[in-house]
């Protein structure tokens, strides 16, 4: 329970960010606390579809100290090889993270942050929000979407290609999820995969490590005002072996996407129509910002106006994780330390 001390700083969220937030405040020396509603440690990745891997080796995955142990026979790991290595990173680094506490809400307490809880209310003159994207899962509003008569599971929910045997699945979105979740289910099922534009695969010896690195040279280059989309954006498909072999089989394709849902399909602006079983939206997420709610820094499309990762309208509040208007690939593995770094940096500054 909170001891009605004042701290320096609050985390809110106990994923990677909030870790890697962790280690540079243990380091500054701050009283910090990191409070996270999961069970147990490891964020969203313990809420991952059973096959996952990662679109990077172990050995360029890192939090800030500690690279990612390699994890034997899978050159890029498993889901819950990396619940592991955050269990161990917490532990490590004698992280102070007190599980399960939902954080309601932040407002402001005189010149300190109220943080308020189902497990009692703490006092901070800084808070670190970090509380990912995985719990607010998107889902666009296309017409007819009510009417459909099957199951509509997103990718939040959806856990092993079995599930869809035998059906006609459509499966929508231009990313990593649509397209890992496309290359086994279509292994059990007839599947159409639709996507607002083209997807861009990328060449096969880019992996999540090599992305990393393009893609960190592109953001430089464009802050420069050198160039827009070059040849690979960390959005784009990484070819992981299953990719590549459901490229091989042809399934791959990707259509424009439809016009409306109906009760038992879905239509195109060119009258086409096909008869689906299930639809699954691998259509993103959004930032988890509603705690934040009663400091009215989030606009109308959910998102906060940051300096780096310092909120412009509360300089007491900073946004780490979500994606990169709060720092370049923060809402990766090997991002998050930059960012935290430097969030840090800031708050032992003032
Ligand atoms: P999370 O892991 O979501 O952690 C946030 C934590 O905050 C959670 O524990 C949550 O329960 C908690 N929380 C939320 N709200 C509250 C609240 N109100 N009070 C208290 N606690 C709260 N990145 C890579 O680098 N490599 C990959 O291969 C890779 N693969 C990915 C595959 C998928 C399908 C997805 C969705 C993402 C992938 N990512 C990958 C991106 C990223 O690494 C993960 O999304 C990662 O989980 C983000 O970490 P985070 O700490 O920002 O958020």
């Amino acid at each position: 329970m909170p001891t009605g001390e004042t701290l320096d700083v609050v985390v809110v969220g106990g994923g990677q960010a909030g870790l890697a937030a962790g280690y540079y405040l243990r380091r500054s020396g701050a009283d910090f606390v990191i409070l996270d509603r999961e069970e147990s440690p490891g964020g969203a990745w313990q809420h991952f579809w059973e096959s996952l891997r990662m679109f990077s080796p172990a050995e360029h995955s890192m939090l800030p100290g500690w690279w990612m142990p390699a994890q034997e026979g899978e050159p890029f790991p498993t889901a819950d090889h990396v619940v592991d290595y955050l269990t161990a990173y917490e532990r490590r680094y004698g992280l102070p993270v007190r599980r399960p506490v939902h954080v309601r809400e932040v407002r402001p307490h005189g010149n300190l942050l109220a943080v308020v809880t189902d497990a009692g209310t703490w006092h901070a003159r800084h808070v670190v929000s970090a509380t990912g994207t995985w719990r607010a899962p998107h889902v666009p509003p296309y017409p007819g979407r009510d009417s459909f008569a099957g199951q509509q599971p997103h990718t939040v929910d959806y856990r092993k290609p079995a599930e869809f045997s035998g059906q006609r699945v459509l499966v929508v979105g231009g990313g990593n999820s649509a397209a890992q979740i496309l290359a086994e289910v279509s292994q059990w099922a007839e599947t159409t995969w639709v996507t607002r534009r083209p997807p861009r695969l990328l060449p096969e010896d880019v992996d999540g490590r090599a992305l990393f690195d393009i893609a960190t040279r592109q953001a430089a280059a464009r802050r420069e005002g050198l160039h827009d989309r070059g040849t690979a954006d960390l959005g784009d498909i990484v070819q992981t072996p299953p990719v590549r072999a459901a490229r091989d089989r042809g399934v791959l394709r990707a259509e424009p996407m439809f016009d409306r849902l109906t009760p038992h399909g879905a239509e195109w602006p060119d009258d086409r129509f096909r008869e689906f079983d299930a639809v699954i939206w691998c259509t993103g997420f959004r930032p988890v910002l509603d705690h934040l709610s009663p400091l009215g820094v989030a606009d109308e499309a959910g998102r906060v106006t940051t300096d780096g990762t310092r909120c412009r309208t509360e300089p007491r509040l900073h946004l780490l994780g979500y994606g990169n208007w709060t720092g370049f690939a923060s809402a990766t593995l090997i991002g998050a330390g930059r960012t935290a770094k430097a969030a840090v940096g800031q708050i032992a500054s003032r």
